[in-house]
């Protein structure tokens, strides 16, 4: 099974792509975890995107459709995969839809969380403030000011997305408010 969750930042895509992952053993591909592990190894694509992220704005569509051309083609992606922050523009869903069609391969949904605006600015705040309770780093785009440019891209370059996705049939919501048991309930039932 081939998926995509959708949704804004601090919509709990991350939370639940990971769980549904292992309640289903599909691999979770994330182009944001990609990207921070490549700033961290300090790859020629980290250095691209480092500066970036930092201040919440979009990488280039090339940079993230060669790093998911190259990861669909491993191995554990056969059995399928969930992408979580992948594609955020018309112009990566587009290439996805190549991609997939190039390797016989289709999506058979796209979850929407449905989430509150106004929620969105506290649940990033609870992240940043759970990390540093586990004793992780903060990631250095989970600030007040990054948020509104990450917001800003969601709504100018992801959310068209949904019309997208709705006129192919694929478009799937569900509430993203509710608690994280009954979110991956209802994601369960969405997606068969
Ligand atoms: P995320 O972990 O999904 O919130 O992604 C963190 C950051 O990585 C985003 O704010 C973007 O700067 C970058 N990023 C992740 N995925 C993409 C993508 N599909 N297209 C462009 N930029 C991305």
């Amino acid at each position: 099974m081939n998926l995509i969750l959708l949704g804004p930042p601090g919509a709990g895509k991350g939370t639940q792509a990971e769980a549904l992952a292992k309640r289903r053993g599909l691999v979770q591909l994330s182009t944001g975890d990609m990207l921070r592990a490549a700033v961290k190894a300090g790859t020629e694509v980290g250095k691209k995107a480092e500066a970036i992220m930092k201040s919440g704005g979009l990488v280039p569509d090339e940079v993230v459709i060669g790093i998911i051309a190259e990861r669909i083609e491993e191995p554990d992606c056969a059995n399928g995969f969930i992408l979580d922050g992948f594609p955020r523009t018309l112009n990566q869903a587009a290439a996805l839809d190549r991609l997939l069609a190039s390797k016989a391969k289709k999506l058979d949904a796209v979850v929407e969380l449905k989430v509150d605006d106004a929620a969105l600015l506290s649940r990033i705040e609870n992240r940043a403030r759970e990390t540093v309770a586990a004793g992780g780093t903060v990631r250095a785009d989970d600030n007040a000011e990054a948020l509104k440019t990450r917001l800003m891209a969601y709504y100018r370059e992801t959310s068209p997305l949904i019309g997208y996705y709705f006129a192919s049939g694929k478009l799937k919501t569900i509430d993203g408010m509710a608690a994280i048991p009954d979110v991956a309930r209802q994601l369960d039932d969405v997606v068969g």
